[in-house]
């Protein structure tokens, strides 16, 4: 997003007339930022055989699976209906990682059947597995190393009472149940959370994975996860990815000389592909003076973006339609009957009934985790691709709100019991 000659624009496409054109709220999507946060990403490791699988659950519109798997991006899948999505969007089966935590085996044995690379998540499961499968079908382990990755203490999956993953601690464990059936572990796979502060944590988390790999003889890949950081304000602190790239190529290399074999990295990014591109447009509804506020109410609500409710996620939040005013403090919050608030005491520039305030980094985590909560429909989703816009989602009407519900007559009891007597 750039202000150019007046204007918040992207690839060109000045945002206030593309709100015009396709109402609010809407989603707009820059294709040159994913792509470019791609190849910064894919460059930092590319002396290494580097597998970058999409975390879908990020945004899991079939246009932005498109996008990225035209970059060389497989899919990393936390249920069946994403690896789905990602078949019907032309991603290979044998591309899509499966990371469910907490399914019932029926949806590893789908996963099985529909040829995705399954990550065990349980060491009741890996028996399961072992029993179905034997050696016949590899696959990855899922190992919580107990990093603690840092940052939001909500998104953080490391910790020793976390439920993801395999404790690194039982690796005996592990290792019982992989002889016991002969099972062929392809890979092992680590995810500390969405958010690490340093390199030097991505590392610590790595040496343990290096170790646990040596256990392990028909290893293809080791997979790092995801917590790349982006900025959501001015002074956040970023992934610096190539720092990060610099010293991990090497102590990668190493092991893989120590290990035998060149194995390839994968990394699973969601929020870093896709946040930046993002942008959630709405219109001012209201300009509501308190004795202590003034807010700003916008067409949407933590029903298109429920980061800041759920996660306290700090979004900057623009006035679009009148960016050169003078700045005032606003709390912008949202339509629905709820505490929905976007951003508290915040400086905008003045902002009057009508304006589109643009809430910026809401590419990721935003309309994949939207609902119909007050029976509010979902916004449309644009792609701006080559300077053009495309609409890659339209807005939902009434009749998708009705399209799962079925007809029910009930009748007046009381009603009923006066007319008898
Ligand atoms: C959510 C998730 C990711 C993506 O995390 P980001 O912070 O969006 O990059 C990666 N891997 C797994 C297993 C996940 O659950």
């Amino acid at each position: 997003m750039n202000f150019i000659e007046g204007q918040w624009q992207i690839q060109g496409q000045v945002l206030t007339d593309l709100a015009a054109q396709y109402g609010t709220p809407l989603y707009v999507y820059d294709a040159d930022k994913i792509v470019s946060q791609y190849q910064a990403l894919y460059n930092a490791f590319a002396p290494l055989k580097v597998k970058l699988k999409y975390a879908t659950k990020a945004l899991n519109n079939l246009a932005i699976i498109k996008l990225l798997h035209a970059q060389g991006a497989g899919l990393d899948a936390v249920s069946i209906q994403e690896a789905e999505l990602g078949l019907l969007a032309g991603v290979p089966a044998g591309q899509i990682l499966f990371t469910p935590n907490c399914v019932a085996f029926a949806e590893i044995e789908q996963a099985v059947s529909m040829g995705l690379v399954v990550n065990i998540d349980s060491i009741a499961f890996l028996e399961q597995f072992g029993q179905r499968y034997g050696s016949s079908v590899p696959c990855c382990i899922r190992l919580n190393p107990h990093i603690v990755a840092g940052g939001n203490a909500k998104i953080q999956t490391g910790h020793i009472d976390s439920k993801f993953g395999i404790s690194i601690l039982q690796m005996r464990h592990i290792l019982k149940v992989v002889q016991n059936y002969d099972l062929q572990i392809t890979g092992l796979h680590v995810h500390t959370g969405s958010d690490f502060l340093n390199s030097d944590v991505f590392l610590q988390g790595a040496e343990l994975i290096f170790e646990a790999a040596s256990n392990f003889r028909n290893l293809q890949f080791l997979d790092f996860g995801s917590g790349f950081k982006v900025a959501y304000k001015e002074g956040d602190i970023v992934t610096d990815t190539e720092e990060l790239g610099q010293k991990m190529v090497q102590v990668f290399q190493a092991f893989c000389q120590e290990y035998g074999r060149e194995l390839e990295i994968w990394f699973e990014p969601g929020k870093f592909l896709v946040s930046e591109s993002g942008v959630l447009l709405a219109k001012t509804n209201v300009v509501k003076t308190t004795p202590s506020t003034v807010f700003v109410g916008i067409d949407t609500g933590l029903n298109h973006l429920i980061r800041p409710m759920m996660y306290d996620a700090y979004h900057t939040i623009v006035n679009l339609s009148n960016p050169e005013a003078v700045q005032r403090i606003y709390s912008i919050v949202g339509y629905i009957c709820e505490t929905d608030t976007f951003g508290s005491d915040r400086k905008l520039n003045e902002v009057r009934e009508g304006d589109i305030i643009g809430i910026l980094n809401a590419g990721a985590y935003g309309f994949s985790m939207s609902s119909n909560y007050n029976s509010r429909l979902k916004p449309a989703e644009i792609l701006i691709y080559n300077g053009r816009p495309h609409l890659i989602r339209r807005r939902e009407v009434l009749a998708d709100l009705l399209a799962t519900q079925l007809d029910f007559e009930p009748t007046n009891q009381l009603k009923n019991e006066v007319a008898e007597a």
